[in-house]
C-alpha cells in the first residue's frame, strides 16, 4: 500500500479536524499534490528553507509543519521574499506541504500537551479550546519552576510574578496566549506558562498574585514537533503503510 498526501491529510484530520481551525487560518494542504506518493515525511514547526533542505537531502516527498505557509494571502511569487523562496524552492522540487496549526491546538498533540508531558504533568485535562492544565504531585514554588520548565523545555524562561508562590496547578496554553492568564486563575491554576508575554498581561497577573512563565513561542510549541511525527509513524505502521517519518533538526534561531 502506499500513501499520498491527499491520505497523510485524512491521517491528520482524524487527529486535527481542519473544520475545528480558525477561520482566519491555513490548515490542511497547501503546497503541491493531493495524488502526489509519500515514502518519507518531514516534520517541523515551520517550513523555513532549512528544513526545505532538510526535506531535499532525506529524500522526503512531504513537510508537515505546525506553523502555515500562505497564512497571508500573497499577490505575487517572486524569489524577493523568504516566503517567495521558501515557496518557489518546494514547487521545483516538487515538494509537498501540510499544515495542522489552530486546529491542532486544541488537541492532545498540542505544544500545550506536549510541554505538560515535558514537565511530568498529572491529570492533565483540556479546559477550553486551547488551555491546559495539570498537577503537580506536590507544590513547587515558582523560582524553582522557571528553572525545572526551562530544563524540560530546552529553552530559555522567563518568571513574572512572586518567585515565593507555591504552584501546585499549572495551565499552559503554548506559543502566543498570555491573554488566558485571568481564564486559567479562573479555573484554579496558580500560573500560566505560554510565550510571547506582555508587559500588561505580566502586569496584571502579577499585581493579582498570579504568575505567568514565559517560555517562548518557539519553546512551548517545538515540543510537540517529536509527538507528531510519532503520532503519524504510529498511524502509518497501523496500516502497514510503508512510510518513514522524521522530526526536523533545524532549529531557526541557532543554539539559544
Ligand atoms: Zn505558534
Amino acid at each position: 500500500m502506499f500513501a499520498t498526501v491527499g491520505w497523510i491529510e485524512n491521517v491528520l484530520n482524524e487527529v486535527a479536524p481542519a473544520e475545528t481551525a480558525e477561520s482566519y487560518d491555513n490548515v490542511g494542504a497547501i503546497i503541491g499534490r493531493r495524488d502526489a506518493e509519500v515514502t518519507k515525511i518531514l516534520v517541523a514547526l515551520d517550513c523555513t528553507l532549512d528544513v526545505v533542505r532538510e526535506a531535499k537531502e532525506l529524500g522526503a516527498e512531504l513537510i508537515v509543519t505546525h506553523h502555515p505557509l500562505l497564512f497571508h494571502p500573497r499577490k505575487n511569487l517572486l524569489e524577493e521574499d523568504a516566503e517567495g523562496r521558501i515557496l518557489c524552492e518546494m514547487v521545483r522540487s516538487h515538494l509537498s506541504l501540510i499544515a495542522a496549526h489552530t486546529n491542532l491546538d486544541q488537541t492532545e498533540l498540542s505544544g500545550s500537551a506536549s510541554c505538560a508531558r515535558l514537565l511530568g504533568l498529572q491529570n492533565v485535562r483540556k479546559e477550553t479550546n486551547y488551555l491546559f492544565l495539570g498537577e503537580f504531585e506536590k507544590p513547587v514554588k515558582a523560582e524553582a519552576l522557571e528553572g525545572k520548565i526551562a530544563r524540560a523545555l530546552s529553552f530559555p524562561v522567563r518568571c513574572y510574578g512572586d518567585g515565593g508562590s507555591l504552584i501546585s496547578t499549572l495551565a499552559i496554553a503554548g506559543g502566543a496566549d498570555d491573554g488566558d492568564w485571568q481564564e486559567a486563575k479562573a479555573l484554579g491554576a496558580q500560573a500560566l506558562l505560554t510565550g510571547e508575554v506582555r508587559h500588561h498581561n505580566a502586569l496584571a497577573a502579577s499585581m493579582s498574585d498570579f504568575v505567568l512563565f514565559d517560555g517562548g513561542h518557539y519553546g512551548t510549541e517545538a515540543p510537540l514537533v517529536p509527538f507528531l511525527a510519532e503520532y503519524l509513524q504510529k498511524r502509518l505502521n497501523d496500516v502497514q503503510c510503508n512510510v518513514r517519518v522524521y522530526p526536523s533538526q533545524c532549529a531557526p534561531f541557532g543554539s539559544v
